[in-house]
């Protein structure tokens, strides 16, 4: 079994547990999800299988995301523009952003927790999370010359 399998098994125990039915393409959405790197838009989502499931709106995209955000499987990132991105990696990590083509890669740095306890001291809030995002030009718009080079 893959490592994807196998998140991929563990995601529709969750889904059981909590009760949820567990439709074809809600099913698709999670599998979607897992084997992509990119953090997708609902859009994204819905083009990659609008072939396999002609019947299916952006809408039930959306309800399928809402319903696995509320399990605990998915994360939302809203970057202030129109479209959130749907991030199934709910283990603690940082993005990187890439500034051409919207694309977002999970990296691993020790959590800032000295960051949230500083904050807590200075302003007396309680804390509950922080983000911190990385921006640049990924990889593959490197290759693409832009204007100007
Ligand atoms: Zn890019
Ligand atoms: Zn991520």
């Amino acid at each position: 079994m893959t490592v994807s399998e196998k998140r991929l098994h563990q995601a529709i125990d969750t889904l059981k547990e909590s009760g949820v039915r567990i439709t074809p393409q809600r099913h698709a959405v999670l599998e979607y999800l897992l084997n992509s790197m990119i953090h997708p838009t609902a859009d994204e989502i819905y083009k990659a299988l609008e072939g396999k499931f002609p019947n299916m709106s952006v809408a039930t995209v959306y309800n399928n995301l809402r319903v696995l955000r509320e399990v605990g499987l998915v994360r939302e990132l809203t970057y202030g523009d129109s479209s959130s991105r749907f991030d199934c990696n709910t283990t603690k990590h940082y993005h990187i952003i890439c500034d051409q083509c919207g694309k977002i890669v999970d990296f691993h740095y020790p959590s800032l927790d000295e960051v949230e306890s500083l904050a807590e001291q200075v302003t007396g809030f309680d804390v509950s999370h922080h983000r911190l995002e990385v921006y640049g030009t990924c990889k593959e718009c490197k290759k693409v010359p832009s204007k100007g080079h």
